[in-house]
């Protein structure tokens, strides 16, 4: 029996249209996809997973109702939106930069996508909610 298995990958900027429905809340990957120009993938799976997470957990003891468990959609769909849109635009703008050489594109990377995915990322940390 083989131990691994493999699938191809592509660069995608997707958000799901719905990330709840009923008992079924989509998390991770599952609900988006984004490109690595900005090392958003894992971020937004913990938060994702972590927001229902407490909310299931106050339903089930009787801490909160159906208004609770509707604000993940509400909260995190914002969020897998910007994350598409900005991954998306500095994974073009990464590609779109390469043409004027090695150089270039390397302040390009730095100047561009590097230090302002580093400024998101602060102000990600310094307002959660993010
Ligand atoms: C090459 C690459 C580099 C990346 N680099 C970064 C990075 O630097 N920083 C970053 O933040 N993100 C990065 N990402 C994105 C990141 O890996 C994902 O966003 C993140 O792993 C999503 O977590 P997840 O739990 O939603 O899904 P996954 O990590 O894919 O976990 C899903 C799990 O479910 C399992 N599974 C699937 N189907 C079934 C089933 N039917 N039954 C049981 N189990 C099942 C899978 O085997 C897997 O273990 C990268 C992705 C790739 C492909």
């Amino acid at each position: 029996m083989s131990g691994s298995t493999t699938s191809p990958w592509t660069a995608a900027a997707q958000s799901a249209a719905r990330y709840a429905q009923g008992p079924v809340f989509l998390a991770g990957d599952a609900a988006h996809r984004f490109p690595p120009a900005g090392a958003t993938g894992v971020s937004a799976a913990i938060r994702d997973v972590h927001n229902p997470a407490w909310k299931i957990a106050a339903v089930v003891h009787g801490h909160g109702g159906q208004n609770l468990l509707d604000s993940y959609a509400a909260e995190r769909e914002p969020v897998g939106r910007r994350n598409a849109d900005e991954t998306g635009t500095a994974w073009t703008r990464i590609f779109s930069g390469m043409a004027p050489g090695p150089d270039a594109h390397s302040w390009h990377l730095i100047f561009d996508c590097v230090l302002p995915t580093s400024m998101t990322r602060a102000l990600a940390f310094l307002h959660p909610s993010n």
